[in-house]
């Protein structure tokens, strides 16, 4: 017991403040296994939906943000551009795109003008 509660603060302590990026494979929603563990992730409300798209499971990600505890992870703001898809060599900006109306945004759902769904478009720049 005594040792488990000396582990934890130990863990608190090496993980607090820690803003290293990680990379791991989404679960949606909000889950990244990295290899050593699986992360609860949190964020805004865009990135919480982007996290629960069901066409970014099993992706690798790329996450800028802030530990918390051993086993959670806040991903920075959505306009901070945290939340990237490792493919190969590159990292790939999530976006969403209607083909109808040319609009982009950063959370996936309707279109805010003509209301059709918007298709998953990963990019490695935002114009
Ligand atoms: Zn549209």
């Amino acid at each position: 017991m005594r040792r488990r509660a000396l582990f934890s603060l130990f863990g608190s302590v090496l993980w607090g403040g820690d803003t290293a990026p990680v990379e791991g494979v989404l679960r949606v929603p909000a889950v990244l296994e990295t290899g050593t563990g699986a992360l609860k992730l949190e964020g805004d409300q865009p990135t919480t939906e982007v996290l629960a798209d069901k066409r970014l499971e099993g992706m690798k990600l790329r996450l800028e943000g802030e530990r918390l505890g051993a086993e959670g992870f806040r991903v920075g703001p959505i306009h901070t551009r945290a939340l990237r898809v490792v493919r190969g060599a590159k990292l790939l900006f999530v976006t969403y795109w209607c083909d109808v109306c040319s609009i982009r945004t950063y959370a996936p759902g309707v279109c805010m003008c003509c209301q059709d769904e918007t298709a998953l478009d990963l990019r490695e720049t935002i114009t």
